[in-house]
């Protein structure tokens, strides 16, 4: 078995998301971006054996600063992709535990939507809002991260997220962050959350 990090696969195809989310901009987001962190993850963890090896010599905090990034960003985005589904399928408003707890928690979905839409929109520069659940006191917490240095969160499953990294969305909705993430609760997979969730509370 390698321990090499490897792309996954989408599990639907480069224009499933339209019109929510181009073809072009997953194919990028997808073959080049996240391509890219997966080799920046796997690259850096070369380089810390070289330096075990005596083979190389390295700055260890700029090489775990990298890994921290690119793993960072192979992680987000694995779970980003199945967090997604054609519109149709995804969208609208979940069901079952998930839907009850997010009820419970944030005083109604409409009210959870809210709070992570704005926390998606003000992210300062690149970055994600994600769902995390919080076993030690079974709730669901909201958090905002900037770039995709998350490690100190690690600890928390995550249940749902959006990058607003431009990258994400500039080549169809330009510099309207807000209209992407207003756009994208229509893709939201909301059985892909579930599935986390029931995971994360065993
Ligand atoms: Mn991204």
């Amino acid at each position: 078995m390698s321990n090499k990090y490897v792309l996954p696969e989408l599990p639907y195809k480069y224009n499933a998301l339209e019109p929510v989310i181009s073809e072009e901009i997953m194919k990028l987001h997808h073959d080049k971006h996240h391509l890219a962190y997966v080799n920046g993850a796997n690259g850096a963890l070369e380089k810390l054996e070289k330096a075990r090896k005596g083979e190389a010599q390295i700055d260890i905090k700029a090489v775990l600063r990298d890994f921290s990034f690119h793993f960072g960003g192979h992680v987000l985005h694995s779970i980003f992709w199945p967090n997604m589904a054609s519109p149709g399928k995804g969208g609208g408003a979940p069901g079952g535990s998930i839907g009850d707890k997010i009820k419970q928690d944030f005083d109604g979905f409409d009210k959870f939507k809210q709070q992570f839409s704005d926390a998606a929109k003000t992210v300062e520069g690149s970055g994600w809002a994600l769902l995390l659940y919080d076993d030690s006191t079974d709730q669901l917490v909201l958090t905002q991260i900037e770039k995709q240095n998350f490690m100190h969160l690690a600890q928390l499953p995550i249940l749902l997220g959006i990058d607003v990294w431009e990258h994400s969305y500039y080549l169809q909705y330009k510099n309207d962050r807000a209209k992407y993430v207003d756009e994208w609760w229509k893709v939201a997979n909301w059985d892909d959350v579930a599935t986390r969730f029931e995971k994360a509370k065993k």
